[in-house]
């Protein structure tokens, strides 16, 4: 199933769209099974979990961390991880930078927007991004690379709901790439989109869609 089900969604991306099979608490069966067809994308959730199917699986994997990540975790994944998609405070960027520079590596990051209308999700506002940028901190770190930026929409029924709050996400890094990142061409990346809404996604710019049980079937249990 899982190889039809990766198939059925890659045949609908367009070129310039990475998948990113979200694996969070599947097994590392599933993930082989998934690298057997040619994805190497994984996203995870959990830093401990990450570590630990990283250090079974094959290393040509690319592992991005999409969940919310606390300080005292991210010495888990900092030697490995490619890409972390949840930078939601100035605190958090400060810590991977310093954790990055122990590895000698320079981490890519996006920081994470607030586009949903629950309060519950994580992420900054555009004041706040702003601040982080213009920070001296931010200025000294030399082991993070911004690359983008990232959201998760409401969970919703309402499409048109959630459409916009993309449609808000792009205009974030519109406004960014102008005013921060302008001669920088790492900043490209929109990480948007679920199993749910990923094709809207698409329609309003992501670059990295984020989906998991579509691929992978329901999960059974949600640690968070
Ligand atoms: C779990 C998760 C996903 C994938 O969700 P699905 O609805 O299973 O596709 C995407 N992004 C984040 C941040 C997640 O936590």
């Amino acid at each position: 199933m899982i190889k039809e089900n990766l198939n059925k969604i890659k045949a609908t991306i367009p070129e310039g769209v990475t998948l990113v099979a979200v694996s969070k608490t599947k097994p590392v069966s599933d993930i082989q099974e998934a690298y057997d067809t040619g994805q190497r994308v994984f996203g995870e959730n959990y830093p401990q979990e990450m570590r630990d199917k990283h250090e079974v699986l094959p290393h040509d994997i690319q592992w991005h961390f999409i969940g919310h990540l606390q300080t005292n975790k991210i010495k888990y994944i900092i030697p490995f991880v490619t890409l972390i998609h949840s930078i939601d405070t100035a605190n958090l960027l400060e810590a991977v930078n310093k954790e990055a520079r122990k590895h000698d590596r320079v981490v890519d990051c996006l920081l994470q927007f607030h586009i949903a209308q629950e309060e519950t999700k994580f992420g900054l506002d555009l004041e706040e991004a702003r601040a982080l940028l213009d920070s001296e901190a931010f200025k000294q770190m030399e082991n993070v690379r911004i690359c983008g930026v990232m959201g998760m929409g409401t969970f919703t029924d309402d499409m048109d709901e959630v459409r916009k709050e993309f449609k808000h996400l792009k205009s974030i890094f519109d406004t960014l790439k102008q005013d921060y990142f302008a001669d920088q061409k790492q900043f490209k990346e929109i990480s948007m989109g679920m199993s749910e809404d990923y094709p809207i996604a698409i329609e309003e710019g992501a670059t990295l869609i984020r989906v998991g049980s579509k691929i992978f079937g329901a999960r059974i249990y949600n640690k968070q």
